[in-house]
């Protein structure tokens, strides 16, 4: 997947998620998964995460374990209302993310302690705001968890909404008459020993990135046009899949289905809406970014974009549209 971070249409509006956008879905809207999905969207996760994060600050608990959240979220209403919109169930929706929200909130809870305090500031929790000023340390962990929160549960909505697609775009390099001339999936150092492919890496390409206006070379030929594809490449940011024109994942089956796909890169697991709640900069600094983006190329987010924009605004990000391939 091409890098997200020169993502740049902000759309303030808020259209009615009752009305798909695109009359012409290529799923039926109430096929199970996209009704999962959907039902999802319209409640998310963070809401009621932040409310209970804020209740267990202000009563001043420490040390949370799983038992006390279970406790304590059993002592919500059922239905619980935030901002008008009902939460059914709410235990349920908190308990994929007790592990997140057991250590973020165990690190406010340090905040009381000024020495602890600043050590995890050096250690982890410095994030900047657009301005380059530190947020303040409450707000960049809450940020943080914001961020995992929805890492763990767009992942779920991603997979719930491409498996009906019968679509691989995402796993070609692009076609011959697009204007890109290739295709990027970041991997993790953990996850190369997934792929039988050459790993390129020199002085040069680690002080590079793929968007360089003047590229990267391989024996005298820009990368994107290197006849031994696809490959992998050791940029300054890291590792990635390069897609070049015409090329395939090599675990993309002639079905179009991930042949490793329990245990596929993390990249794959999140197409193709993505939080930007925070981004890691090159310079591994963390970046309050505040939104949430959605690359239009993919068929389902074409076809519901009224309701990511809904999910959007519940989690008080603004939403980025963007092509990426076309
Ligand atoms: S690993 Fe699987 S999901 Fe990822 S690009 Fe390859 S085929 Fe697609
Ligand atoms: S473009 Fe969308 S539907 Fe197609 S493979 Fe990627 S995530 Fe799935």
């Amino acid at each position: 997947m091409k890098s997200r971070k020169d993502a740049s249409l902000t759309l303030p509006n808020i259209p009615s998620p009752d009305k798909p956008s695109s009359p012409t879905s290529p799923v039926d809207i109430q096929c199970k998964e996209w009704k999962e999905a959907i039902a999802l969207m319209r409640r998310p996760a963070w809401p009621v995460i932040r409310l209970l994060t804020i209740i267990v600050i202000s009563t001043g608990h420490k040390d949370i374990g799983f038992k006390d959240i279970k406790r304590l979220i059993s002592e919500f209403p059922d239905p619980l209302e935030i901002d008008g919109m009902e939460y059914r169930y709410p235990q349920r929706i908190i308990e994929p993310y007790c592990s997140i929200l057991i250590n973020n909130i165990n690190k406010l809870n340090i905040d009381a302690n000024a020495e602890d305090a600043d050590s995890l500031l050096e250690m982890s929790v410095r994030v900047t705001d657009g301005n380059g000023e530190f947020m303040p340390y409450y707000e960049a962990v809450m940020a943080i968890m914001q961020q995992e929160i929805l890492l763990r549960e767009l992942e779920r909505i991603n997979s719930l909404l491409c498996s009906p697609c019968g679509c691989d775009i995402c796993c070609k390099g692009p076609f011959k008459e697009d204007e890109h001339q290739f295709f990027e999936i970041p991997l993790r150092q953990e996850e190369l020993s997934l792929f039988d492919l050459p790993v390129i890496e020199n002085n040069h390409s680690i002080k590079m990135s793929p968007y360089d206006m003047a590229p990267f070379l391989i024996k005298g030929v820009p990368f994107y046009k290197y006849p031994d594809s696809p490959m992998i490449v050791r940029w300054e940011k890291g590792y990635s899949l390069m897609l070049l024109k015409n090329d395939r994942c090599p675990h993309l089956d002639t079905n179009s289905r991930c042949a490793i796909y329990d245990t596929r890169p993390d990249t794959c697991k999140r197409p193709q809406i993505f939080p930007y709640v925070i981004e890691e900069t090159g310079d591994l600094e963390l970046v309050h970014k505040a939104k949430l983006l959605a690359i239009t190329d993919c068929p389902y987010v074409k076809a519901l974009k009224p309701y990511i924009h809904r999910y959007a605004s519940l989690n008080g990000l603004d939403l980025m549209l963007r092509n990426n391939k076309f």
